[in-house]
């Protein structure tokens, strides 16, 4: 087996069967992806919009593509095609986009709120007040489903801070549930757990992690 599959195999002895493991490609080769999709992955994370439609072009057409990144209104025309599911959802103008463009391919695109609760000051998303107030109106396209919550959480290493932070989020999913029951079968994902913290993230409701890293090793180069 090579490193690649190995560190696949790793996490997912490790993974409850309901926990969708997003490989989080960005700046890696082809290659890597390659040795992946061998494995069997078939989810794949990427940041950025050039980057994401040159590897859709040279990989197999299974794959899942999942943008996790921040999404600039004026690039979704680029992944409105394809895309899989838009994770870091954190403006009413981009759904707005989001849905005209998957309109124009007559498709529906799923997509994820993003929720700040990190301490950190730079990261995008959605105060939990502010999306409970906003969601009528997010949940107002016709061609944008929202499957749910996605969240950063703090670079730290206090398992306390992060657990309080994953359970802010799932909280806030289960409020939101609440409030629009009529969508509470497709409020399902919440996309939360990156390398340092997934387990943890697991373990507070998530089941969709996003790991780059502890697969493909760290990241060195720029994006292609
Ligand atoms: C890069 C990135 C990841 C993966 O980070 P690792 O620590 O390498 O696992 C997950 N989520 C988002 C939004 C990212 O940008």
């Amino acid at each position: 087996m090579n490193q690649i599959a190995e560190n696949i195999a790793v996490i997912r002895a490790q993974l409850p069967p309901h926990v969708t493991l997003v490989a989080v490609s960005k700046t890696k080769p082809i290659q890597a992806l390659h040795e992946a999709y061998s494995a069997g992955q078939r989810d794949f994370g990427e940041n950025y919009v050039q980057e994401l439609e040159e590897k859709a072009q040279l990989l197999p057409k299974d794959i899942r593509w999942h943008f996790i990144g921040h999404l600039q209104s004026n690039k979704v025309k680029y992944i409105a095609p394809f895309v899989h599911l838009i994770h870091a959802v954190d403006s009413l103008k981009l759904l707005a986009e989001i849905d005209k463009q998957a309109a124009k391919h007559q498709r529906v695109i799923d997509a994820l709120l993003q929720v700040h609760v990190s301490k950190e000051e730079t990261k995008f998303g959605w105060e939990a007040e502010e999306m409970l107030q906003s969601s009528a109106q997010l949940f107002g396209f016709s061609h944008v489903r929202i499957r749910g919550l996605m969240a950063m959480a703090s670079n730290t290493s206090d398992e306390a801070q992060l657990a309080t932070e994953f359970e802010q989020v799932h909280h806030l999913m289960t409020d939101l549930q609440a409030l629009h029951p009529e969508r509470k079968a497709e409020l399902t994902v919440l996309s939360m757990g990156m390398s340092g913290d997934w387990p943890l993230a697991v373990a507070h409701g998530s089941n969709m992690i996003r790991v780059g890293s502890t697969i493909f090793g760290v990241r060195t180069a720029a994006p292609i």
